[in-house]
């Protein structure tokens, strides 16, 4: 058996382009999807994706692990890189779905079957609509809590919000109030039952973060994420010492080496590794297996398009310590015209029952896809009031 042809495909979806990713075998009808999606990188990864199909090409597609070390290792520069590391995490994912057609079952039998029944999945404010998340206003806290009782009224029982402002390194005591009103509002809206996520997008100085951190405690939050840079794992692990809320962080980290140091630094509670960016399927159960002797929480990052959403479901099943997975329903009206998905979501709940099908149960419309080609993603640059550059 061979690899024969690795394509993509581009789906401008608002925010992002979905990149899914193909990998075809020289058995007729067998091929697998992936997805490599890296907003505003998207040349680039479909660029590094085609440099990594001249080593592909002509191999044995059965051999996940060889063709990962020969993606990772071979000439000479290491995929630890965010662009190659996307790009190999959707050529992997792809593989997996393949050897999962070969055996006729859902991926996650290959990794010794299901480990739990369902997995609870987690919204964005608004769903995955770019302006209610990104865009609502942190002296607006009413419209937080309009928005948590819509997530609740969806059949959500924990969302994520961005109730942290931007920040300079330093800044008085403002902030706090307005991300302190925001939160209060939306605990005020949906009671104790319901699970709050606050995402500060790694804005914050560490010293801003710690702020941040301890005036949100009294809240119970679910998890408190991106506290600060991840480049700052030292003062995340400061943060996470000085609050008993649950810290989470690890979207933008590639590979286990990576993950290695927040578990050796006691960095955070939950771990969120995006499965199209950290190596794959076989990299991310990797970091699951290291984060288990370490006993921390798995709540994929999740925010991009359905191969990612199928990636992440199949893992889930076969993990013994993922809690949850985040998810978007809104971004695109099409989302669902464009992926025909082997698991199903109940609205009670919003709780997923596995997949049935062969692989990762999904098939991609090629016919639908090529209705939506690549735009350039929308900007989102941040300054702060001086004029210096901020992060979004
Ligand atoms: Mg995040």
């Amino acid at each position: 058996m061979k690899i024969t042809a690795i394509e993509t495909y581009v789906c401008h979806a608002r925010m992002r382009n979905w990149i899914f990713v193909k990998v075809l075998t020289d058995q007729p009808g067998l091929w697998g999807w992936g997805e490599a999606t890296l907003e505003w990188h998207t040349r680039s990864v479909v660029g590094a994706i085609e440099d990594l199909s001249q080593l592909l090409i002509g191999e044995d597609p059965r051999r996940i692990e060889h063709l990962w070390q020969m993606m990772y290792r071979q000439h000479f520069w290491h995929g630890n890189g965010i662009v190659r590391g996307t790009a190999i995490s959707g050529i992997d994912i792809a593989l997996w779905d393949i050897a999962g057609k070969i055996h006729g079952v859902p991926t996650h039998e290959l990794w010794g079957g299901r480990v739990r029944d369902y997995i609870r999945l987690y919204c964005h404010l608004g769903g995955g609509k770019m302006e209610d998340f990104y865009q609502t206003r942190p002296d607006d806290a009413s419209r937080f809590g309009e928005l948590a009782k819509q997530a609740v009224e969806d059949g959500f029982t924990a969302f994520k919000s961005m109730a942290v402002p931007e920040t300079m390194p330093l800044e008085g005591l403002k902030p706090i109030h307005y991300a302190e009103a925001c939160v209060s509002a939306m605990r005020e809206a949906v009671g104790n039952d319901i699970d709050i996520m606050v995402d500060c997008h790694a804005r914050p100085s560490p010293r801003m973060g710690m702020q941040f951190a301890k005036a949100l405690e009294p809240y119970g939050l679910y998890f408190f994420e991106e506290p600060c840079w991840p480049e700052s794992i030292e003062d995340i692990a400061l943060i996470q010492r000085a609050v008993s809320t649950p810290i989470a962080s690890g979207e933008r980290l590639v590979t286990i080496h990576a993950f290695r140091e927040l578990f050796e630094k006691r960095a955070v509670s939950v771990i969120q590794p995006d499965i199209t960016h950290c190596g794959g399927l076989s990299e991310v159960r990797r970091i699951a297996a290291m984060a288990e002797a370490y006993r921390i929480a798995i709540a994929p990052h999740n925010p991009q398009g359905p191969v990612s959403t199928a990636a992440s479901i199949e893992f889930g099943f076969a993990t013994p310590g993922y809690i949850i997975c985040e998810s978007v329903h809104n971004d695109v009206p099409w989302r669902s015209e464009v992926v025909s998905e082997g698991f199903t979501v109940e609205k009670a709940g919003r709780i997923v029952r596995p997949n049935t099908r062969p692989g990762l149960g999904i098939e991609i419309n090629e016919k639908e896809v090529k209705k939506h080609p690549f735009q350039q993603e929308v900007l989102q640059r941040t300054f702060y009031k001086d004029g210096s550059v901020g992060d979004w």
